[in-house]
């Protein structure tokens, strides 16, 4: 068997697109797991639509994908190679010039037709077995508008060719394209790789995925805080699973199990919703120091430094806000909704917001936290966790009513109608904080 070498062929004509990722994965995939080469073509022939900024865009995503190349080519720098196989093909006899229909300005411009051998082409598909197709009906195509400007199939194939690639990798509306580029590849005599067609990605109403489904660009993915790992394990499991339903998948797994036999033919849909599970999966394994970091870079200045005033506080805060987000921009709507300010200042309130629903009374408020206050003083410090905590005023709340007792205490803790529980809250904030607050709630009911 010869060495296996895949490649990514992006035209820089949009984004890197969350579909086209899947594509460059498996054609990633398949290479590394084999042992071979992968490489990254710009297909910029298209000079009106190719743009510097999609490639940039293009290249930016791989790399933070971590799906790096071996080799790196631009169509549009290879014009010399393109143009002598088309004079090969013209020597062969089997392209020739041809004079155009006459333009509306009354011009017969001469372009570069594919002399169609008219044959039924057949070819085996990874994912969907034979497929057979007359090429007859495509007539003899046009594969350059002169020397210097090849088609787009037959820059293709001269490149398959000339990087020995073994097997393509791409998407099903490369199907249609097949059988007019095995065409080319025998007149050149070259040798015809493996195909595998990947099925359409659709949205959850089976339409075609657009941009309305949601930010569909890798680098807006990025910027709200997805992690690739997260994109990678998505992707992956649209179009080819490992054989079961495993819905978790690591790099490493993903290069141990890939296959092209376990392709699916069927569309896979896009579920947005599965997306944000896995990243909340993948965010609760990265280091604390890392979350840290990121969700520093989330926060506005005054909020950074009390972070830097406060780190255990922060470290405690950590878990809580990882329970709550799926991404890092839902971190800054949390801020925005001031859900984080009161772990780090005390908080403000109306004094009324401290009384439970069924306990109207202040003066029986005063008496709960009054005593909370004291059996809280006598736990130690080091005991001050959220079970210390519940064990010090459980049998108290249960005897006079618990919302009685733990509401009051919750809001002085948090001023907010809704928030962790009170232990939770007690423990992230540690002793002194806890009573200062429960003392500043009761100084406010009595005023
Ligand atoms: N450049 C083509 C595209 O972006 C893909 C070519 C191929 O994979 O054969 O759609």
């Amino acid at each position: 068997m010869s060495k296996v070498i895949t490649r990514f062929a992006p035209s820089p004509t949009g984004v890197l697109h969350i579909g086209s990722v899947r594509t460059a994965l498996y054609s990633w995939l398949y290479a590394r797991q084999q042992g071979g080469t992968f490489i990254l073509r710009i297909e910029d022939t298209d000079k009106e639509r190719s743009k510097k900024e999609f490639e940039e865009n293009i290249i930016d995503g791989l790399a933070w994908l971590g799906l790096a190349h071996d080799e790196f080519y631009r169509q549009s720098e290879r014009g010399a190679i393109y143009k002598k196989h088309l004079e090969t093909l013209i020597a062969k006899g089997a392209a020739y010039l041809s004079k155009e229909e006459a333009t509306e300005e009354g011009q017969r411009a001469e372009v570069i037709r594919f002399k169609n051998p008219n044959q039924v082409v057949t070819f085996h598909d990874e994912a969907r077995g034979d497929i057979s197709f007359d090429t007859t009906e495509l007539g003899d195509f046009v594969i350059a508008k002169d020397f210097d400007t090849p088609l787009y199939h037959f820059a293709v194939v001269v490149d398959d060719f000339e990087m020995g690639v073994t097997h393509i990798i791409r998407g099903d509306d490369g199907i249609s394209n097949t059988p007019r580029q095995i065409l080319i590849q025998e007149a050149l005599g070259a040798p015809r790789p493996a195909y595998a067609h990947l099925p359409m990605i659709l949205a959850a109403d089976r339409s075609k995925l657009s941009k309305r489904h949601g930010a569909l660009a890798v680098t807006e993915y990025r910027d709200e805080g997805y992690l690739p790992q997260a994109i990678l394990n998505f992707v992956a499991l649209m179009g080819w699973n490992p054989g079961n339903d495993q819905e978790i998948i690591s790099i490493d797994e993903m290069m141990k199990l890939f296959t092209l036999e376990k392709l699916q033919k069927a569309g896979a849909v896009f579920n947005i919703d599965k997306l944000k599970w896995l990243n909340k999966h993948y965010l609760k394994l990265l280091s604390i120091e890392r979350v840290g970091e990121e969700l520093l870079a989330c926060f506005p200045d005054t909020l950074q430094k009390q972070v830097s005033q406060n780190p255990i506080i922060f470290s405690k805060v950590i878990p809580l806000i990882l329970d709550r987000v799926a991404n890092f921009s839902e971190v800054r709507s949390l801020v925005e909704e001031g859900e984080l300010t009161y772990f780090f200042e005390d908080p403000r309130y109306l004094p009324e917001s401290l009384l439970w629903k069924d306990e109207r009374d202040p003066v029986r408020a005063i008496v709960h936290i009054d005593k909370s206050i004291e059996l809280l003083r006598n736990v130690p410090s080091e005991n001050f966790t959220t079970e210390g905590v519940k064990l010090a005023l459980w049998d108290y709340a249960t005897e006079v009513g618990r919302g009685n007792v733990l509401w009051p205490m919750r809001y002085a803790l948090s001023g907010r109608d809704k928030s962790p529980d009170p232990f939770t809250l007690a423990d992230i904030l540690g002793k002194e904080a806890t009573l200062r607050r429960l003392e500043e709630a009761k100084k406010l009911l009595q005023s």
